[in-house]
């Protein structure tokens, strides 16, 4: 049992196959067992500047996407961020809590304000992993299901806890533990196979995006780079891009990577490529017409939306009331 968060960011038409393979996977299996809350983080994507009607195509697409994967609203929480203004509330706070030289290591600010020079560079950008850390301790969470790439963010919103505990309180906000699953915690991009795949790369041809044509998404993987040798073989230091199709052919068949070494072996990169891209389109061709069917109605859709951020709001609400209180600020009445 226990409370679970997380969320993907609508930077994108399309989601790729790590936020898949990485998350929306354990999100839908984590149903099961546990009460589940699901978020499209559209405040996040604001970081970057997005065109309005653009973000709010965006947003549609991405919950239709988790539909389509296996978010079942009955037994999940399914909303958008921006629908409960107690994230952004929460936030403020744990920005007057995180030191300035804390939050400029996020490694993924570095990174991503490197590519955008000082100026093109927001605010927002830099405080992006405190907002995220609100997402999270807002619903009293015990475990947050993410890729690799987050578990900064998540030891740093596991620090904020912590002192806002010995701050104010034992019991002023849960303490939560990522949830990563090593075997597809990092998928990389096919062309740049010690780079993670993400929806906004800079260049399209390393990604499989879930709604990309299938015969695109085909090219791709025959396209992907692996190495001058033959052998087929998992060895991500010596051989990432081999290992990486060895990866997604794993998850995606429920085969294990050592019985497809096996099978692979005395024969070339070309047939992995082929038997891949045969695996990876039976997927997507069903889960395409899915999303197609939530987006068909999108008025059925915003219903699911507005339901869930009722839900969302009811548990956020007590939190952040007693956050304020802790801190210090005077009741409203
Ligand atoms: P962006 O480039 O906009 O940051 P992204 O592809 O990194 O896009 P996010 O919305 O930031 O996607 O992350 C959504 C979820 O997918 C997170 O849990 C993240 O850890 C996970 N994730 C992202 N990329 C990968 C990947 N390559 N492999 C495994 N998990 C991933
Ligand atoms: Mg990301």
């Amino acid at each position: 049992g226990g409370r679970i968060f997380s969320g993907m960011q609508p930077t994108s038409d399309s989601l790729q196959l790590g936020n898949y393979l990485g998350a929306l996977t354990q999100w839908v299996a984590l149903q099961d067992t546990h009460d589940a809350i699901y978020c499209v983080v559209d405040l996040h994507a604001l970081t970057v500047a997005p065109d309005p009607r653009v973000l709010r195509e965006r947003t549609r697409r991405t919950a239709a996407q988790y539909l389509a994967a296996g978010v079942d609203p009955q037994r999940s929480i399914l909303f958008v961020q921006s629908h409960v203004p107690e994230h952004a509330e929460l936030a403020w706070i744990l920005s007057c809590h995180t030191g300035f030289g804390e939050a400029g290591r996020m490694t993924q600010f570095k990174d991503k304000s490197a590519k955008q020079g000082t100026d093109g560079t927001t605010v927002g950008l830099f405080t992006y992993p405190v907002l995220m850390a609100s997402d999270i301790l807002l619903y009293d969470t015990a475990l947050v299901p993410v890729g690799e790439d987050q578990r900064q963010h998540l030891e740093l919103t596991r620090d904020l806890a912590q002192r806002l505990n010995s701050r104010f309180g034992a019991g002023t906000v849960v303490v939560p533990e990522p949830y990563i699953v090593s075997a597809t915690a990092k998928i990389y991009d096919l062309q740049d196979p010690t780079s993670k795949m993400s929806k906004s790369a800079e260049s399209p041809n390393g990604l499989i995006e879930l709604l990309d044509d299938p015969k695109v998404v085909a090219k791709r993987i025959r396209s992907a780079v692996t190495d001058a040798e033959r052998e087929i073989r998992f060895d991500p230091a010596t051989k990432p891009g081999v290992s990486n199709l060895l990866t997604i052919l794993s998850a995606l068949s429920g085969r294990t990577v050592a019985s497809l070494e096996v099978d692979y072996e005395g024969k070339g990169y070309g047939d992995l490529k082929k038997d891949l891209a045969d695996v990876v389109v039976d997927f997507l061709t069903p889960f395409q017409e899915r999303v197609q069917h939530y987006l068909s109605d999108p008025s059925a859709l915003d219903d699911v939306l507005a339901e869930g951020a009722a839900r969302a709001r009811d548990l956020a609400t007590p939190t952040l009331e007693r956050v304020y209180d802790r801190c210090g600020l005077l009741p409203r009445r």
